[in-house]
């Protein structure tokens, strides 16, 4: 394979039926993009809305190696279409990398477009800078700080903590850097709140009520590190619960409430469902028994992968199984060095894992991995996942929903190619084109 393009072009030709939009996202989210500098934001005092870091650094690079793209950040996504390849409209979250063959930057004419090995194949739109995104908290801090948005505008992400309990080479899941994105954050000085006041993202809510006037916000996720012990005083399930509590006190179903967190007994998940979350995200991670132990020491310590996933079919009678959707993160079941060395092997595990929670009519969900610098996984395997793992992924979860008669998870916004909105995977891009699942 002599080029980026000839890999892509042979897996668009060998899976007709997966989009090709889809192929060209996933090459993006594994490797990242470089931005030229004229295609950089001014942060948040200009017109394009900045990458907010709204939970991991997501990035190829630390941000002291970021350049100009660390002083200017860059957009927090960005839409392509058109081309050579004629892509119907595709959200992508940016994962920076100054080495990828992808670079944004404007042709001779002055259009931003995306190049792939020096040759433009798509138009690039940057997302507008949200008018809520203009005023501050009460306390000067940026609502983009507090409660930003992705996937265009329809998810609030609300970090309410910043850091994980697991923390240290023997707890930290080894594909994660929360940690260190905490640290390199608060290094550069920036603001970087590590546990949310309640009443802050209140406020900030508030504001995007306010502004948000076509109501492209449709849903919001608490998450954060996991908790072990307390923080507050409160446990993992009240931690996170008193934020729904009060959001949905102050805006009453205003937004679809969901919660990622630690798969957690039975009471608690009751809890959460209690205070008036409507989706739950237990993330299993990786579905291997070997590699699960070995990536997710913290969570094998303290919970056990068994007890995990029992607790998540337990979560499927609280929150009713459509209603829990339990993430892993697609591509760490091939880093080097303990990972399958063949796609097939990796591809067999992971649809084990999908028919296991599908036909219990439970709908997981994945996130591309990003081989971020700072993580064991990443430092081992800088060029992430084989391409065509994440091809064959989109192509066997499309197979288990539809041959378990199940369809594309609420929560995510509309499914199809040129109407998904959910940027940090392309399973809603490949899924069939369907109005936005019922929410609410
Ligand atoms: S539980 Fe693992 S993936 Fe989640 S924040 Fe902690 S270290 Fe990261």
């Amino acid at each position: 394979m002599s080029s980026r393009t000839d890999l892509i072009e042979d897996l668009m030709g060998r899976f007709p039926h997966v989009p090709r939009e889809a192929v060209i996202k996933e090459d993006l989210l594994r490797g990242g993009l470089a931005f030229d500098d004229s295609a950089l934001t001014e942060n948040e005092g200009g017109d394009v809305k900045p990458k907010s870091y709204f939970i991991f650094s997501f990035d190829h690079r630390t941000l002291p190696e970021l350049g100009a793209a660390a002083l200017r950040r860059p957009p927090e996504e960005i839409v392509l279409t058109g081309g050579p390849y004629e892509l119907r409209r595709t959200v992508v979250s940016v994962r920076t990398n100054p080495d990828s063959p992808y670079r944004v930057k404007p042709d001779d004419d002055g259009r931003l477009k995306l190049f792939l090995d020096g040759r433009a194949i798509a138009e690039v739109g940057l997302p507008p800078m949200p008018d809520y995104y203009r005023h501050t908290l009460a306390n000067g801090k940026s609502v983009m700080e507090v409660a930003p948005t992705i996937q265009w505008g329809y998810l609030i992400y609300l970090t309410a903590f910043r850091v994980c309990q697991y923390f240290g080479a023997k707890e930290e899941c080894q594909y994660c850097d929360i940690n260190h994105n905490w640290r390199q954050h608060k290094q550069a000085g920036r603001p970087y709140t590590g546990v949310k006041p309640v009443d802050e993202v209140l406020e900030a809510l508030a504001i995007i009520d306010k502004y948000d006037t076509a109501r492209a916000s449709k849903a919001y996720t608490l998450t954060g590190g996991s908790i072990t012990s307390k923080v507050d005083g409160l446990a993992e399930a009240d931690f996170y619960g008193r934020y729904a509590q009060a959001i949905e006190e102050r805006f009453p179903g205003r937004w679809i409430g969901k919660v990622v967190a630690q798969a957690l007994p039975r009471a608690d998940v009751q809890r959460f469902h209690d205070y008036g979350i409507r989706i739950y995200h237990p993330n299993y991670e990786v579905w291997d028994k070997r590699l699960f132990e070995l990536y997710c020491p913290g969570k094998e310590r303290y919970v056990g992968r068994e007890e995990w996933h029992r607790r998540i079919l337990d979560s499927a009678e609280v929150f009713g199984p459509r209603n829990v959707i339990p993430n892993f993160v697609a591509g760490v079941e091939m880093a080097a060095p303990h990972g399958f060395t063949s796609v097939d092997e990796a591809i067999d595990s992971t649809a084990e894992g999908l028919q296991y929670f599908m036909s219990r009519g439970i709908t997981p969900r994945f996130t591309t991995w990003c081989p971020e610098p700072t993580t064991p996984l990443g430092r081992s395997n800088p060029q992430g996942a084989p391409l065509e793992y994440h091809i064959r992924l989109l192509e066997i979860y499309r197979a288990t929903m539809e041959a378990n008669g199940l369809s594309s998870p609420p929560g995510y916004g509309p499914a199809g190619p040129g109407r998904a909105v959910f940027s940090v995977s392309s399973f809603m891009d490949s899924l069939p084109a369907e109005p936005a699942a019922t929410e609410g």
